[in-house]
């Protein structure tokens, strides 16, 4: 596609009431292929990776639905990634909701299409176990890859009830099948309790660098992005944002939730300082829409993946 070609937009709301309409992400035309696309959405409806809430295989349609508010122009940052950028929503991936491991192959046949055809995949979750799945894809296509991983969690488990899948574990396999590029690894917001004081000393043994959220109470993530961008350089990049990294007061509909997370302006720091790095791909996981009565997780989640395609390399600013 030239630049001259006029790309997908976003159904207008003076064109359609926002309440109306088929729910797109964004409200952008549906495509079946990902040929001559720059940037797509895709769902992923599983949940079965999950531990405790379930309920995430309900995200995709529920950050589809709160995402009609959305307009094409970034205020703030002044990016237009409808001028420059062919984007639509490509739908969701038919997993097989009786298993897991079947539903993995399934995943990452899906992303290798979209990958051969130079489309960056942003996805709608589904809960973490997803991640795992993708990033096979991603790293087949672009080698061991630098990671912002923002999150309560750092799911690095080396099993869970004994299963080595699970929502816990994508980035203890990420390590083991060679798919991340370690010491451009940075996981942010992690929190809580543990099953062991030492649960976050293995990820930095392998040259992760872990920000705690206590760590960055009351600050702005300007500075850390900044010390991100400098370490990842044009190293391709993938974004993995667990919205339970987000505290519960504003995204309470997840299934495993934490006190003391980040706040929504640090969230959008996090992604905003991802502008210039060399994203290849982006998640936004663990929305749980039963435990989200007022929609504000999801429309959190829908804003969150409009400033991934913000960052984008090629879009433009105003
Ligand atoms: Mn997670
Ligand atoms: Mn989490």
């Amino acid at each position: 596609m030239t630049s001259a070609t006029p790309k997908n937009q976003p159904l207008s709301g003076n064109a359609m009431p926002r309440f109306g309409g088929i729910a797109s992400m964004l409200r952008l035309p549906l495509a079946n292929s990902p040929e001559g696309l720059d940037a797509a959405f895709i769902g992923v409806p599983l949940d079965i990776g999950t531990s405790h809430r379930p309920g995430a295989r309900f995200g995709p349609r529920q950050i589809r639905a709160e995402s009609a508010l959305i307009r094409p122009y970034n205020m703030a940052t002044g990016a237009a990634p409808f001028d420059t950028l062919q984007v639509a929503d490509l739908g969701d991936v038919p997993i097989n909701t009786y298993s897991l491991q079947k539903s993995l192959p399934i995943i990452t046949g899906f992303y290798q299409q979209v990958l051969n055809a130079d489309c960056i995949p942003l996805t709608l979750g589904g809960d973490h176990t997803i991640a795992l799945p993708i990033l096979r894809a991603i790293a087949a296509r672009h080698g061991p890859v630098a990671l912002v991983h923002v999150d309560a969690h750092a799911d690095v488990n080396d099993d869970m009830f004994g299963e080595r899948i699970a929502h816990g574990t994508p980035f203890r396999r990420a390590v083991e099948e060679n798919l991340l590029a370690c010491d451009k690894v940075f996981q942010i917001g992690l929190r809580g309790t543990g099953y062991a004081s030492d649960d976050f000393d293995w990820p930095r043994a392998q040259g992760f660098t872990i920000v705690q959220a206590h760590e960055v109470w009351y600050q702005s993530l300007a500075p850390t992005m900044a010390r991100v961008r400098e370490r990842i350089g044009n190293t391709p990049c993938y974004l993995s944002f667990d919205i339970d990294g987000i505290d519960p007061a504003f995204a309470g509909g997840t299934g495993t939730p934490e006190i003391g997370g980040l706040t929504v302006p640090q969230a959008l720091e996090i992604i905003r300082g991802c502008h210039g790095l060399n994203i290849v791909g982006g998640d936004l996981v663990e929305i749980a829409p039963p435990y989200d009565l007022s929609g504000n997780t999801a429309l959190l989640g829908a804003n969150l993946l409009y400033e991934m395609l913000c960052v984008l390399p090629g879009v433009k600013r105003r």
